[in-house]
């Protein structure tokens, strides 16, 4: 489990922040190989399995034991949305049932198999749910499929415009990046760049124009991480942003 534990770790810091696919078969592979659990933490891309264009990006999640998701991420459902799928069906019953006869009572009037109380992990929790299926009700699978083929294309469209512009970096150019798209602010020199981003960010929230979150990258500098999750976003605020760090970042 050593193996594990650290290619898990080293897996996610790389590609939480870069948005970027691990290679599922691959992994998978070695996981069958080895009698290994494979978990895969789709906390943010899970949500691409909707859109029929995207869903290839997460070939092999099929085989993985458990999966975690969080449908308030891509998906906008209300904070907070947060899922694990498990394969093995009856584990999590098997793990998690406490048993507590003041809660759960097993002799009802109906089959209570479908009680979920002694499944769950979260117990007397909200049941955050239910507001993923309302939502599902209103919009369909096809509305989810709509809302996050128009993210991927806003990232692509945000892609383009910063490699058109020399005073933008991208921290590394792939195709295999998600719904992410990464910017670094140029420098000649690495001490400015640490500096910049948490600076450009303050000045924004006190402008009041645009929240962006910033992330260290292992020992590098600092970079703009972006993520379209807002069904209202457009194309003109794609430029209003890129025309905003520009302003507040010149004088720095
Ligand atoms: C958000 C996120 C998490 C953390 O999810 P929580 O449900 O807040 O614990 C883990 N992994 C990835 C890839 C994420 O994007």
């Amino acid at each position: 489990m050593l193996g594990f534990d650290s290619f898990l770790c080293h897996s996610h810091s790389r590609t939480t922040v870069f948005g970027a696919f691990d290679p599922l078969h691959d992994i998978a592979d070695i996981c069958e190989t080895h009698g290994l659990w494979m978990h895969v933490d789709a906390a943010w891309g899970g949500g691409l399995l909707l859109s029929r264009n995207h869903a290839h990006k997460l070939s092999g999640i099929e085989r993985a034991n458990s999966v975690s998701w969080n449908p308030h991420k891509l998906m906008g459902v209300p904070l907070q949305c947060s899922a694990i799928l498990i394969r093995e069906k009856g584990l999590l019953e098997a793990c998690n049932q406490m048993r507590a006869g003041c809660l759960f009572q097993p002799d009802k009037l109906y089959n209570v198999d479908f009680d979920a109380g002694d499944k769950t992990i979260q117990c007397g929790r909200h049941v955050d749910v239910f507001k993923l299926w309302l939502m599902w009700k209103a919009k369909g699978t096809r509305g989810f499929e709509a809302q996050i083929n128009r993210y991927m294309e806003l990232a692509k469209y945000f892609y383009k415009v910063l490699k058109k512009k020399d005073n933008f970096k991208l921290v590394f150019d792939a195709e295999n990046v998600g719904d992410h798209v990464l910017v670094k602010l140029p420098s000649n020199n690495i001490y400015i760049y640490t500096q910049i981003a948490p600076k450009i960010k303050a000045q924004m929230v006190e402008a009041g124009t645009a929240m962006i979150n910033y992330q260290p990258c292992g020992d590098k500098v600092n970079f703009f991480r972006m993520v379209f999750s807002n069904p209202a976003t457009r194309r003109a605020d794609v430029d209003y942003l890129i025309d905003e760090i520009e302003r507040l970042g010149k004088d720095l």
